[in-house]
């Protein structure tokens, strides 16, 4: 804390975002180049390093908040990033994306703005890979132990960088033609730009991490092969499997789900397709879901050129500020947040039945109506009350010829045997189940992130990751120093 006073004196500011009418012409971040650096240092020197650091407790990495806030106030970037990634595998990647409870939680918030946790994150990744302090770092010797690693999200990504760093020989087996897992396919360009997964995958070739992809685990290997050829295995397959509208008119043509949508927009940003085949260019385009997912479709229609895009929440339209009986501080609290997509189509009036940035709260689907053809054409709603419940006389119609389900995910996709072969039990609710040690009921097999912890975050993913590289590391030499930072049983920050 170079300066005791920084939070009384500096207001917060944080990156700016580039201007919506020129930042939806292009995929790249919405975010200006360059302008961080020049405003962090400041930024950081609001940090209080408090007593009880609770932003510290609010991440699920342990990210060590005040210590590198304060490097960062000195402009010691070298240390600062030796701080940073001695709790986090990937901060460029929560850096962008992550919703950062931990600023929920920063003692500062509970009467002014919190420290601007994330943005500091993202400053001191970045400044680490032009300044060159994170260059790849081998082991010093092998183990002689092997560990096949089935998904390559976070989740994968960080136990196999800890488990090759530890020493062991590690693959990783992912059924996509690329690497990132809903990092690659999932997100869009405009909230985190690939090359920033290309350069650690780079560092992580350098270290010795194998990778195979194109290599579904279940359907072109049998799962019992990598059982017997490997001395542990690591299911990180994520929870994709996503949860449907079943309401009249859903087997109309152009109603389609958000992650077959996103990959397709995904795959056009990689220069595999000129044009995505469910493009929104000159669409009338209705978003069933109010999360993140949903945030993402409505970023990439934007981008597309679609005529109107509304999206529509089952859930009230949350209060600008927390409500301190249900949730208050240091929890995550529902707030009404506005995403730089919600931003882009509130200025841009991209759906003329919703009052601000697109999005219709407490609207529940009761039906589609198709043309002549069996395509889409409109969407019939009516608002809900807190119990969902229809309110009489509330129902309408909006013109829809695509609509994109983003209803969240249930659990491990299962279509490509992975499961069955292995014989994993299941929880009720379709995660795999595993012991306070990350063990599934298979020996040697471990299972970790979404696909054990249900749809989640990339920080608890990569938190996920590191903790179950400890356990299989113990698994496989009796100890480990690897660290290990949540327990299966972890859950967010609630009272
Ligand atoms: C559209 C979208 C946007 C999101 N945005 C954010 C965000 O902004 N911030 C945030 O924190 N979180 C976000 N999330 C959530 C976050 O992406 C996930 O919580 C996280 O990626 C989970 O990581 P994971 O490694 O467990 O699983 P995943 O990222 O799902 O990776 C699992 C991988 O396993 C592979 N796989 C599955 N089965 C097999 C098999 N049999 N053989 C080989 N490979 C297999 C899959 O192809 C996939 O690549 C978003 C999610 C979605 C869907
Ligand atoms: S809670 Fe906020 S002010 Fe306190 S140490 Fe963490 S970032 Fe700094």
């Amino acid at each position: 804390m170079a300066d005791p006073k920084g939070f009384m004196t500096t207001p917060r500011q944080e990156w700016p975002r580039r201007p919506v009418e020129e930042r939806v012409r292009d995929w790249d971040e919405v975010y200006v180049p360059g302008a961080l650096l020049p405003i962090i240092s400041k930024q950081a020197d609001r940090c209080m390093d408090c007593g009880i650091p609770f932003c510290h407790d609010a991440c699920p990495l342990g990210n060590l908040i005040p210590e590198w806030n304060d490097l960062v106030s000195r402009e010691d970037w070298r240390a600062a990033s030796d701080r940073l990634h001695a709790t986090n595998n990937f901060p460029e990647f929560t850096g962008r994306l992550c919703p950062a409870p931990c600023e929920a939680g920063c003692v500062l918030a509970i009467n002014q703005p919190a420290v601007t946790i994330k943005n500091v994150e993202c400053a001191i990744a970045d400044r680490a890979w032009e300044e060159g302090f994170t260059p790849p770092r081998p082991p010093d010797r092998l183990s002689g132990k092997t560990v096949a690693v089935i998904g390559s999200g976070p989740t994968g990504l960080a136990a196999a960088q800890q488990l090759t760093r530890a020493g062991h020989t590690v693959a990783v087996y992912e059924k996509d033609d690329r690497i990132g897992g809903l990092m690659r396919y999932g997100i869009p360009e405009f909230k985190m730009e690939k090359r920033h997964l290309e350069r650690r995958l780079e560092q992580m070739r350098a270290e010795g991490t194998r990778f195979r992809t194109s290599t579904a685990v279940g359907r072109d290997v049998p799962a019992d092969d990598l059982r017997t050829r490997y001395d542990a295995v690591v299911l990180a397959t994520g929870a994709t499997a996503w949860r449907e509208l079943p309401v009249p008119g859903r087997e109309l043509t152009g109603i389609h789900q958000a992650m077959v949508y996103l990959p397709l927009a995904n795959r056009v940003c990689e220069g595999d397709l000129e044009v995505s085949p469910l493009s929104a260019a000159g669409k009338h385009v209705v978003i069933v879901g109010g999360g993140d997912t949903g945030a993402d479709c409505l970023g990439t229609a934007v981008r597309e050129g679609a005529a109107s895009v509304t999206q529509l929440d089952i859930y009230a339209q949350p209060g600008a500020g927390r409500d301190e009986d249900i949730e208050p501080w240091p929890t995550y609290p529902k707030v009404y947040r506005l995403s730089a997509a919600h931003e882009e189509a509130r200025d841009l009036r991209t759906a003329p039945a919703a009052d601000a940035d697109a999005r219709l709260f407490a609207a529940s689907t009761l039906r589609f109506d198709g043309d002549d053809s069996g395509h889409v054409r409109s969407l019939h709603l009516i608002e809900v009350d807190e119990r969902r419940q229809p309110v009489a006389g509330t129902g309408r119609s909006l013109p829809a010829d695509l609509v994109l389900l983003a209803l969240g995910f249930s659990g491990p996709d299962r279509e490509d045997g992975l499961v069955d072969q292995l014989g994993l039990m299941m929880e009720p609710r379709g995660t795999i189940a595993r012991d306070g040690g990350f063990a599934t009921n298979v020996a040697g097999v471990f299972a970790a992130g979404d696909a054990a912890r249900g749809q989640s975050l990339i920080v608890w993913a990569i938190a996920e990751g590191r903790a179950v590289a400890a356990a299989v590391d113990r698994y496989l030499t009796g100890s480990s120093r690897l660290p290990a930072p949540i327990s299966p049983y972890d859950r967010p920050m609630a009272v």
